[in-house]
């Protein structure tokens, strides 16, 4: 596969910086999208970030000490994720076990980073490293084909869409043996909305929302995916049944905050990542197909989120989406996929 770029002669709103190339997008007279004129403003933004801050808060006055674990960390080792990991430990006070997924492709600093982190904060942690024979027909079966409805790729490629399904239900499974009654994710603020930002998980939502991703998986290799979703068992303990928890909506988020804590405790940023994802080789495989197949960047509209709510400047997010992947990256992740495939542009 070649590396080209998206096309950089289309229109792009002028406040968030969104391509015209995202779907359900339409512009005004002064070339501003749909999602800006829709947008709350930031008042209300601060207003509901307090209200939910203050909501967790008392959740964690409630739960905290009832189980094993206060709370199971989805832990990428990334800097977002390693940031929520602080501040559960640091500003909660809670007892975490943190949940990593091996997908093949974590960098060697990932991993150190995840590992020091943890050590240095206290943390149980676990790691899930599915078989990679298996992960690597899901991640090349999706470059081929359309495994998912357009819907769900306009905030995520098909591969990372995979990867986050078995990572999420994953941890689900887990928090409902354990007993854990917070599921924490480190999503930043452009990833997921506030109103979205504190989620009791129920079974017939869970059941509706795993068949999204489990059947198509299932189809493509069988039952060995079957340790990584909820069972007739896990839906049967309705009342383990955790709530999804996104302390970066409703907390402060400051990129340089961010990075001046997690240095603290021993996390350095990988050397051989792409400018949008500190934590997975595969991810510039998975966006460089992604802009092919569908003309944005699966990163488009959590970057123009962070620029309409200010945390980010409108260039420097159409500067970080235009940067290109680097080829040597690619080179690797279709070496070890042994991608052979149709998908070639
Ligand atoms: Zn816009």
């Amino acid at each position: 596969m070649t590396v080209k770029k998206v096309n950089s002669n289309l229109k792009h709103c002028n406040t968030c910086g969104l391509p015209e190339s995202f779907p359900g997008i339409h512009f005004n007279n002064e070339c501003i999208c749909n999602f800006c004129i829709n947008f709350q403003g930031l008042e209300y933004e601060n207003n509901k970030r307090e209200e939910y801050s203050q909501k967790f808060e008392s959740m964690v006055k409630e739960y905290k000490g009832k189980s094993t674990y206060d709370a199971l960390m989805c832990y990428s080792g990334g800097k977002d994720s390693t940031y929520t990991l602080i501040v559960l430990r640091e500003k909660y006070n809670l007892n975490v076990l943190a949940l990593s997924f091996d997908n093949g492709f974590v960098p060697e600093q990932a991993m150190l980073n995840i590992r020091n982190v943890v050590d240095n904060l206290g943390v149980d942690h676990v790691f899930i490293k599915p078989r990679f024979d298996v992960l690597a027909r899901i991640f090349v079966y999706c470059t081929d084909n359309d495994v998912y409805p357009a819907k769900a790729l306009e905030r995520s490629s098909a591969i990372c869409t995979s990867c986050m399904g078995i990572i999420k239900y994953s941890a689900l499974r887990l928090a409902i043996e354990k007993n854990i009654p917070f599921i924490t994710y480190g999503w930043s603020p452009g990833q997921a909305p506030i109103n979205s930002s504190i989620l009791k998980n129920n079974p017939a939502m869970v059941r509706m929302m795993q068949k999204t991703v489990f059947d198509p998986l299932h189809r493509i290799v069988g039952d060995v995916i079957k340790p990584y979703f909820l069972e007739e068992q896990h839906f049967n303990l309705s009342g383990h049944f955790p709530y999804n928890i996104n302390p970066l909506a409703f907390l402060d988020y400051n990129l340089e905050t961010i990075y001046e804590s997690i240095k603290r405790f021993g996390w350095k940023k990988p050397e051989d990542t792409d400018a949008n994802s500190t934590n997975c080789l595969l991810n510039s495989f998975a966006n460089v197909v992604h802009k092919q197949k569908l003309g944005f960047h699966p990163y488009a509209f959590e970057m123009a989120n962070l620029v309409r709510e200010g945390y980010i400047d409108r260039s420097s997010a159409l500067k970080r989406l235009d940067e290109p992947e680097n080829p040597k990256i690619i080179k690797l992740v279709e070496d070890k996929l042994e991608y052979k495939g149709d998908f070639h542009v």
